[in-house]
């Protein structure tokens, strides 16, 4: 279980999934769901075109919006882009960056990721920053170095308090949709890792208050034995965030009981 330091997270990554009926009455279902499942943050991040309904919905409610990416320019001639103040405009508090869905489908570099980053940051916005090894980097013993680059490549010019926004979400790529989830074992040996790397180079202070969620085929089912861990921070979530039910179990595994 994270330690009493950290307020456990979760997040719920709606993907290109849901229409704006059925994103409102998915909003609708966990706020009725998750009433009860106080102790952790719950961040809720549907499509952009969805924002401001689920908004509306969830204003009077703890729980939080994102962004699902978000651009770096403030704006200007970016057809298709989303600034971050068009997100802080319709309540969103935070942003995911670098996706493993953005970095492998869109071609996102940890370049990219660190210019979104750091725009969400200077503007106010919360940032999960998503990161995470292959099959085959795993495969070759080399989860730790691609951690390290993609933490020390995404975290540029981050310091300090700045950090204090930032949660770091562990997503091994292979796991993403795939069914298949890191043993609670494999995620821990990710997440302890990501810890020491921040105390390294950011500090010990830093590195103690930093949030780390899994995500990679979180369910309902498997979520109390990977949030039994001593790292593992809260989750973030992708195809179960869509079954209200599912998700609210999955909140109510993270936090510590009220
Ligand atoms: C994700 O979208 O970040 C994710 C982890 O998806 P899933 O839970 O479906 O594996």
């Amino acid at each position: 279980m994270t330690s009493p330091d950290r307020v456990p997270i979760v997040g719920g990554n709606w993907k290109m999934n849901t229409d704006l009926p059925e994103a409102q009455s998915l909003a609708r279902a966990l706020t009725l769901a998750l009433a009860e499942a106080g102790g952790a943050e719950v961040v809720l991040c549907p499509p952009f075109t969805n924002l401001l309904a689920v908004h509306e919905i969830i204003a009077d409610t703890p729980l939080q919006l994102g962004g699902q990416d978000v651009f770096w320019e403030e704006r200007g001639a970016f057809t298709g882009e989303i600034s971050a103040a068009m997100l802080w405009s319709v309540g969103v508090q935070w942003v995911i960056c670098g996706h493993s869905e953005r970095r492998h489908l869109m071609g996102e570099s940890d370049e990219i990721v660190n210019r979104k980053a750091r725009r969400a940051l200077d503007s106010g916005l919360k940032v999960i920053l998503a990161i995470g090894e292959t099959e085959a980097e795993r495969k070759a013993d080399r989860t730790e170095a691609v951690l390290d680059a993609q933490l020390s490549a995404s975290l540029i010019g981050l310091e300090g308090s700045a950090l204090d926004n930032v949660v770091i979400a562990y997503e091994p790529v292979w796991a993403i949709g795939t069914g298949l989830t890191a043993t609670p074992d494999q995620a821990q040996a990710a997440h302890s890792f990501i810890r020491s790397w921040m105390a390294d180079r950011r500090g010990e202070a830093c590195s103690r208050s930093l949030r780390v969620q899994y995500g990679g085929s979180v369910t309902a089912t498997n979520a109390g034995v990977l949030m039994s861990m001593p790292d593992i921070d809260g989750a973030l979530v992708g195809g179960a965030s869509l079954k209200a039910d599912d998700f609210a179990a999955i909140v109510r595994a993270a936090g510590p009981s009220v």
